[in-house]
């Protein structure tokens, strides 16, 4: 499947910068708060995948990458920080293979939002009508009556 909207999602969040955001230390303390992220009533409520565990783990790349199954994400040293991590936990909660098609970013949303509070929130939902990204499923083509 084609993953449209990958490069829109990306450059909607450059409204957001790295040092205005929260950054963890160390891996542990990621994995500290990936756990209360899976843990809480938004997630349970939202995420249409639950895995078992998500395991995250340190890796030389520059940004953040979530396995296929869900269950691994992989965080490079700048990549420590909550908006990141809500992006990289958005794909293990999201229907596998969906990538950052509108199931994905109406996840990623909701914990943005949860988690990082209503201004986050606007400011994301405004960069994401900005750049086209969908976060609601296609409408229906109405039927022309004749
Ligand atoms: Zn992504």
């Amino acid at each position: 499947m084609r993953d449209s909207q990958k490069s829109k999602v990306y450059k909607a969040e450059t409204v957001f910068s790295v040092r205005e955001d929260l950054s963890f230390v160390s891996i542990y303390e990621c994995q500290i708060y990936a756990d209360k992220v899976r843990a809480s009533a938004c997630w349970a409520r939202y995420a249409t995948r639950h895995p078992l565990y998500v395991e995250i783990v340190h890796w030389r790349g520059y940004s953040g990458l979530a396995s296929y199954s869900g269950r691994t994400i992989k965080l490079g040293r700048r990549s420590m920080y909550r908006l990141l991590l809500l992006h990289e936990l958005a794909h293990c909660g999201a229907p596998q293979g969906v990538r950052h098609g509108w199931q994905y970013c109406n996840l990623y949303l909701k914990l943005v939002c949860h988690f990082m509070g209503r201004a986050a929130w606007l400011k994301l939902r405004a960069a994401f009508k900005t750049n086209r990204v969908k976060v609601h499923p296609p409408r229906q083509q109405k039927r022309i009556e004749v």
